[in-house]
């Protein structure tokens, strides 16, 4: 069985994990949040899947390597720098630097990010950016007008009340050769419990993504991230209200309808099911919470086999 899964990251980290044991897969990694610090290119989220699929994720803060330390970052804003408050660690650090270069030197993203995951000892599962052209989440703000997702998140702390969120980039963008590739010859298609405007809408509004999925054979599952009214952490309520979507799995069934054929939403959430049928999904009720190792493969199961 051939596997894609679309991921952001960090709830995405989780779920990925899970799954590493159950089977090899592709990663169709979220590209909206990728940016540029101190010269570097940075993919929040490619490095995020590579370091989980590596083993090297911090687990507890749900990114950034293991043990990593401060020291540039720290240096950098003693020498002036302004772009700290992204937190990059040293050893992340050395991601950016190379991934940067190579591509200085005329490799794609997608070359770059394979070179990386295989210096990673990431082998058996491959994780491939949506695209190689630059697509950038942007939140308007009541308070401050526009700003990448970064901006609105780490450096504003999320205190501030989008209004629109925009893909920029995304109508001029294609994707590879390689994601048209694994989207055509897979028999399962799964869309991680991840913020669906920041990490699954970015890869979706890149034209022909979404029809190459809905042209696929495979059996297409999503995973809510929602819980309740709200979401298990980060802006994916605040965010699917600006886009005018209820908060909760019904809002994510219908942001989804027309692609997936499952959505796998929470236990406490069991009266949203007839209404996500309606939808015109099958809806299968089950604890989506990834607490541990345990509940991260237990859920994936329940994904693989939906
Ligand atoms: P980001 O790119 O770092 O925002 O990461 P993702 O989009 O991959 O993941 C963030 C989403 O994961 C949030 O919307 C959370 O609600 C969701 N999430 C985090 N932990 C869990 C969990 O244990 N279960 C489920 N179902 N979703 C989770």
């Amino acid at each position: 069985v051939r596997t894609v899964v679309l991921s952001g990251g960090t709830g995405s980290a989780k779920f990925l994990m899970g799954l590493q044991p159950l089977c090899h897969y592709t990663v169709v990694a979220n590209v909206g949040d990728n940016s540029w610090f101190h010269g570097l290119y940075v993919c929040p989220d490619i490095d995020t899947v590579t370091y989980a699929l590596a083993g090297e994720l911090d687990t507890e803060r749900g990114w950034g390597v293991r043990g990593d330390t401060f020291n540039a970052l720290e240096r950098l804003r003693e020498l002036g720098s302004r772009d700290t408050w992204f937190k990059i660690g040293d050893v992340d650090m050395a991601t950016h630097v190379y991934r940067t270069a190579l591509i200085e030197d005329g490799k794609t993203l997608t070359q770059a990010t394979e070179a990386i995951a295989r210096a990673y000892g990431v082998r058996d599962w491959r994780i491939l950016p949506a695209t190689d052209s630059h697509v950038e989440t942007r939140i308007r703000t009541a308070e401050k007008g526009e700003m990448h997702l970064q901006e609105f998140w780490v450096r504003e702390a999320g205190r501030l009340t989008p209004t629109t969120v925009r893909y920029a980039g995304a109508r001029a963008a294609r994707p590879t050769p390689q994601v048209e590739r694994a989207v055509a010859s897979a028999d399962r298609v799964i869309l991680c419990p991840a913020n669906p405007i920041t990490s699954i809408m970015p890869t979706l509004s890149i034209p022909g993504v979404r029809e190459a999925i809905r042209r696929s054979k495979a059996r297409k599952v999503a995973v809510s991230p929602m819980v309740g009214q709200g979401a298990y952490s980060g802006p994916a309520a605040k965010l699917m209200a600006a886009k005018g979507i209820r908060p909760t799995s019904l809002g994510v069934a219908e942001l989804y309808r027309g692609l997936v054929d499952a959505l796998v939403i929470d236990e406490s959430d069991r009266e949203m099911e007839r209404s996500i049928s309606k939808a015109g999904m099958e809806c299968l009720v089950t604890s989506t919470l990834m607490r541990n190792r345990d509940s991260q493969v237990r859920l994936a199961r329940v994904a693989l086999e939906a």
